[in-house]
């Protein structure tokens, strides 16, 4: 499992810059979380201002 980034997302970058494995980068019109390298910590998810971050 891992967390992923919906539609919401604004590219504002938070939730990069607060994942200990940086499995979150940008991609095309929004920001990513690379499954295989995401370890479900959910310390993204609160830095999220749209709240576009959820477990799955
Ligand atoms: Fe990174 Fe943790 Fe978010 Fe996964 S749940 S993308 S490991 S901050």
């Amino acid at each position: 499992m891992a967390h992923v980034i919906n539609d919401e997302c604004v590219s504002c970058g938070a939730c990069a810059a607060a994942c200990p494995v940086s499995a979150i980068s940008e991609g095309d019109g929004k920001y990513v979380v690379d499954a295989a390298t995401c370890i479900d910590c959910g310390a993204c998810e609160g830095e999220c201002p749209t709240g576009a971050i959820q477990a799955e």
